[in-house]
């Protein structure tokens, strides 16, 4: 197979791969052109998840890349963000569904857990069958987790009791097990569980009526004296400053994703501009169209330029939270700019899904502001550079 650039790639970074990991987004990029894209507009429109790309994705290798456990080669977080950007490329539930099994569940367990406890649960999560979530988020408390997390753990013998609500879980309603996070009675301290979903007092039922990222299933999760083993709580996950571990690996995998959407954006957004004739021409032609595909162009350009800065980073070991902050801040802002260009472009057909720039615009609502809200990213950044904490 012949590795081919990406339109929206100008600068043609991805070139600059080892062949293995160009052959490995290749046949990802295959997989998910013909047997993905093709149901993705009726999932979107029935908001259903298509269970079925779980077994092509686990058999595309990108379930549980970061871990030695699952991992078919060593990876780079530069790597596996450009696995984020393809996925964002098609489609941004697909991509969630992967950041959140890889990323926020898998990554719990790889960055929290005990050596015991990645054995036994990370080698089937990276096979796809058994599906994770991360329940960070409550119905009283989104932006303001670090300190108010209301979701209680007692230990009582040999076992944890939780109580509490969370809200806005992805892949809860349907996955085998969820991350809790949630705060000890005894120390006030923020710990991890890893909560079987079919434990009794364990309830996820599906929020409806979304207008962005319809096809991931969230839920609103109901704890009624939900006990897990002791051997559930995740060992070194004790304290926020442990969360928040897991949270700055996953917000750089998020900038990357909004890359790939905006990137999915633009080619449509082109290749409708050139075959779309108004005025007796394409509307490739217009000098205002080209404005607006180049001003997206640039927007990916300088998204990724970044985002791949903050990876490099994170490989060196060098990355800090004001630095995943800013990469998911910056190409989140310039996506959503980018794909309301790019819906500007297809006119009136840039608001029905049958073109795929409307899923596209619509979904980016949802990336904006999951992974910390462009505020909170905000005074995570404004805190570093001022020494000043500006939360409250
Ligand atoms: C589609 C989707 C999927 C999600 N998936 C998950 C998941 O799998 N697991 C999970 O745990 N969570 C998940 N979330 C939750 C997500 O992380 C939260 O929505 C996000 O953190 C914001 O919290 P909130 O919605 O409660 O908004 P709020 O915290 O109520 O914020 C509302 C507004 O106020 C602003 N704000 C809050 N505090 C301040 C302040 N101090 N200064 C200035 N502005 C402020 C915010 O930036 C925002 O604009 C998901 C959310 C969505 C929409």
């Amino acid at each position: 197979m012949t590795f081919t650039p990406l339109v929206g790639d100008f600068y043609q970074l991805e070139s600059q791969l080892s062949q293995q990991e160009q052959e490995f987004l290749l046949a990802l990029r295959t997989y998910l052109e013909t047997e993905v894209k093709p149901i993705l507009a009726d999932h979107w429109e029935r908001a259903e998840f298509p269970r079925s790309v779980v077994a092509g994705l686990a058999a595309s290798g990108v379930l549980g890349m970061a871990a030695h456990e699952t991992a078919a080669f060593p990876t780079s977080a530069v790597f596996r963000g450009w696995v984020c950007l393809e996925l964002g490329r098609i489609d941004a539930s697909v991509a969630t569904f992967v950041g959140v099994q890889n990323g926020l569940a898998m990554g719990s367990i790889e960055i929290c857990g005990s050596p015991e406890q990645r054995a036994e649960w990370l080698p089937g999560m990276g096979r796809g069958e058994i599906i994770g979530s991360f329940g960070l988020t409550e119905p009283l408390s989104g932006s303001d987790s670090a300190r108010g997390l209301r979701t209680t753990a007692e230990r009582r013998g040999d076992v944890w009791v939780l109580n509490g609500e969370k809200r806005w879980i992805g892949n809860s309603t349907w996955g085998d097990i969820c991350i809790v996070w949630a705060k000890d009675v005894a120390d006030g301290q923020v710990k991890g569980f890893i909560v079987p979903t079919e434990t009794p007092g364990f309830t996820a039922v599906k929020i409806e009526n979304k207008m962005s990222l319809r096809i991931v299933q969230n839920g609103h999760i109901t704890m009624k004296d939900v006990e897990v083993p002791a051997r559930n709580h995740l060992t070194g996950a004790n304290s926020f400053a442990d969360t928040a571990k897991v949270l700055r690996h996953t917000r750089g995998e998020v900038a990357w994703e909004s890359v790939g959407v905006a990137m999915g954006a633009y080619e449509a957004a082109l290749a409708y501009a050139k075959e779309r004739e108004q005025f007796g021409k394409p509307i490739a032609a217009h000098q205002l169209i080209q404005d607006l595909l180049v001003k997206s162009l640039s927007n990916i350009t300088a998204s990724l330029a970044l985002v791949r800065e903050a990876s490099i980073m994170y490989d060196a070991g060098t990355q800090r939270d004001e630095h995943a902050s800013l990469a998911k801040l910056s190409a989140t802002t310039l996506m959503r700019e980018t794909v309301a260009m790019c819906r500007e472009i297809l006119g009136g057909n840039g608001i029905v899904t049958d073109y795929d720039v409307a899923r596209f615009f619509a979904d980016a609502e949802a990336l904006y502001s999951y992974e910390g809200t462009r505020e909170m990213n905000t005074l995570i950044i404004g805190r570093a550079i001022t020494g000043h904490a500006a939360f409250v």
